[in-house]
């Protein structure tokens, strides 16, 4: 069965644009924020020398 995740579409806050496809961040003052994927590729790109960003994130302990 295929569980579609619906989401409004929302404003991203890097380029201005609405998107579908986006990940809320929420900040240490609790504000949240949406950056669509594609801001987030670029970010990535961009950002690679931030330690901490790498790809041990991923399939680290994960909390529930
Ligand atoms: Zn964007």
């Amino acid at each position: 069965m295929d569980a579609i995740e619906e989401k409004p579409p929302l404003r991203c806050a890097e380029c201005d644009r609405e998107k579908t496809h986006y990940n809320i961040f929420l900040s240490p003052t609790n504000e949240e924020k949406v950056v669509c994927w594609e801001c987030l590729q670029r970010t990535e790109k961009g950002f690679n020398a931030k330690r901490g960003f790498r790809r041990e994130g991923r399939h680290g302990d994960i909390p529930r």
